[in-house]
C-alpha cells in the first residue's frame, strides 16, 4: 500500500454513488460534498470513523483493507484477532474455537489484541500517576477519535494517552517471539490485524506517534467471517489456544477501558457525535473533574466498528458472556511501566480545518463567510452538495463553489431573469 500523507481507508465508489447526499449530511467533520453529482471526500479532514459507510443506502462509500491472500505471501502468518471478533459468531461460545477456525484459514500462530489491551492498561494506571500530566487524560486507543482532536481540538492534544495501541503492542510482540521461535528473518513473517474498523487501517499506513507501524497488513472482520463461520460450525473447542482476560475482553466495549482502570472520576462515551459534545464540553473546560476520558467512535465500542458483521449490541452481549468465564487480568501490578509502550513521536495538532494560509487571511475568510451566509435561506437542505448553509457560505469564501450552487439562490436568478426577458418581451 502506497504511503499517503493523508491516506484513508474510507474511500468511495464512483459508479455506485447517486449523489443521494445522506453521507454528506452525516459526516461529523464536513469532509464530504457532493461535486458533479457524486460524493467527493476531502481528505485532510476525513477521521475514517465510518459513518458515511453505515449511511450510503447504495453501499457506495468502502473501506479499503488488505485482502486476506495477503498473508500467504509471508512463510510464517501470524493473526492478531481484536477482541471484537469473539462476538462475531452465534455458533461460538468458546474462543478457542474461534481461534482454531482462525488456524485453518492459514494463519501460524495467533496473538490475541487483548493481551496488549491488558498490557495498555497496566501501563495507564502507572501513567495516570504521574504529576505534572494534563487532566483529563484521553485513550488513544481510537485512530478516528485521535485524529478528530488533531485537527479540530488543538487545545485537547496534550491530553491525549501518550501509549501506543494494543494492537502495536501486540505485533511488536509476536514479531519479536516469530524470530527467535522461527529463526526466520523478519520479513518472512507477516503479522496481520483482523480489524473492527476502517480507521485502524488508516493508522497502519500513518501510525499515530510511531515511525513505522508493526503490521504487515490489516483484513476487515467482515472479510474472514464467511469462512470462518463455516469452520466454526464444524469444530470443538479441545485446544486452548486463547489467553483471554475479562479485563482485555471488555475492550472492544464502551466503557471496558474505563473498567480495566479501576478509577473513579472516569468517563466513557461512544458515538462520534456523544464524543464532538465530551470533547466541546474538555475543550470549553466545562469539565474539570475527570482523570480519565474514554472516547470510542462507533456507537458501543468496537462491537459497532463498520467491517464488523453482527448486530453491536447482540455482540457485546456475548462479549460479556464469555468474559464471565476468564480472570480479570493476568498482568502483574507495576509489571509494566508507561515508558514500555511510550509512542516515539509526540501527537501533533493538524491544521486542516483553518479556513487560510495565516491567520489575516483566515479572518478576512471568515468574515466573508458570514457575509454569504446572511443572504442563504439558512434551511441546510444539503440540495447544493453541501452540509448545511455555513459550508457552502465557506466554500464559496475559498473559491471552491458559486452562489448558484444553492438551488434557491438559482431558482431566485431564474425567476429574475424570466421577469427581465418578460419586461423586454413588453
Ligand atoms: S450516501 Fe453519499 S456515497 Fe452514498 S450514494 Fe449518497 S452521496 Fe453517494
Ligand atoms: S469516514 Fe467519517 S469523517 Fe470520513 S468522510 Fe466518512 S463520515 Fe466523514
Amino acid at each position: 500500500m502506497e504511503k499517503d500523507k493523508y491516506f484513508h481507508s474510507v474511500s468511495l465508489d464512483r459508479d455506485e454513488c447517486k449523489g443521494c447526499t445522506n453521507c454528506v449530511k452525516k459526516c461529523p467533520t464536513e469532509a464530504i460534498r457532493i461535486r458533479n453529482g457524486k460524493a467527493k471526500i476531502i481528505k485532510e479532514r476525513c477521521i475514517d470513523c465510518g459513518e458515511c459507510i453505515r449511511t450510503c443506502p447504495y453501499h457506495a462509500k468502502k473501506a479499503v483493507t488488505d485482502n486476506y491472500k495477503k498473508i500467504f505471501d509471508y512463510t510464517y502468518k501470524i493473526a492478531l484477532p481484536a477482541p471484537t471478533l469473539y462476538g462475531q459468531f452465534s455458533t461460538a461460545k468458546d474462543i478457542n474455537i474461534i481461534l482454531k477456525a482462525l488456524k485453518l484459514l492459514g494463519f501460524d500462530e495467533i496473538y490475541e489484541v487483548l493481551t496488549g489491551a491488558d498490557m495498555v492498561s497496566e501501563a495507564t494506571k502507572e501513567y495516570l500517576k504521574r504529576a505534572g500530566i494534563k487532566k483529563p487524560v484521553i485513550n488513544s486507543a481510537c485512530p478516528a477519535v485521535v485524529r478528530l482532536i488533531q485537527i479540530r481540538f488543538p487545545n485537547l492534544v496534550d491530553h491525549i494517552l501518550p501509549l501506543m495501541s494494543p494492537v502495536e503492542c501486540v505485533a511488536r510482540e509476536a514479531r519479536k517471539s516469530a524470530v527467535e521461535k522461527t529463526g526466520l528473518p523478519e520479513d518472512k513473517i507477516g503479522v496481520f490485524f483482523i480489524s473492527p474498523c476502517a480507521a485502524k487501517m488508516t493508522s497502519y499506513i500513518n501510525p499515530l506517534g510511531l515511525e513505522k507501524s508493526e503490521l504487515d497488513g490489516v483484513i476487515s472482520i467482515s472479510d474472514i467471517y464467511g469462512e470462518c463461520a463455516s469452520f466454526i460450525s464444524k469444530l470443538e473447542a479441545d485446544e486452548d489456544l486463547t489467553k483471554a482476560t475479562a479485563s482485555g475482553l471488555s475492550w472492544a466495549i464502551s466503557g471496558g477501558e474505563t473498567k480495566s482502570l479501576n478509577i473513579e472520576k472516569s468517563i466513557s462515551v461512544s458515538g462520534i457525535r456523544n464524543v464532538i459534545n465530551v470533547l466541546e464540553e474538555l475543550d470549553d473546560e466545562r469539565i474539570d473533574d475527570i482523570d480519565f476520558v474514554e472516547c470510542l467512535a462507533c456507537t458501543g465500542g468496537c462491537v459497532g466498528g463498520a467491517l464488523t458483521v453482527e448486530n453491536p449490541f447482540v455482540a457485546s452481549a456475548r462479549i460479556s458472556q464469555i468474559a464471565k468465564n476468564y480472570d480479570i487480568s493476568y498482568i502483574e501490578k507495576g509489571s509494566i511501566i508507561p515508558e514500555d509502550l511510550m509512542l516515539e513521536k509526540e501527537i501533533e495538532y493538524i491544521p486542516v480545518m483553518n479556513l487560510g494560509k495565516t491567520m489575516k487571511e483566515s479572518m478576512e475568510i471568515m468574515a466573508k463567510t458570514q457575509q454569504i451566509y446572511e443572504t442563504m435561506p439558512r434551511l441546510d437542505c444539503g440540495s447544493c452538495g453541501a452540509p448545511s448553509c455555513n459550508a457552502l457560505s465557506e466554500d464559496i469564501a475559498r473559491g471552491f463553489a458559486k452562489e448558484l450552487d444553492c438551488v434557491f439562490k438559482f431558482k431566485e436568478k431564474l425567476n429574475f431573469l424570466i421577469n427581465e426577458m418578460n419586461q423586454l418581451d413588453d
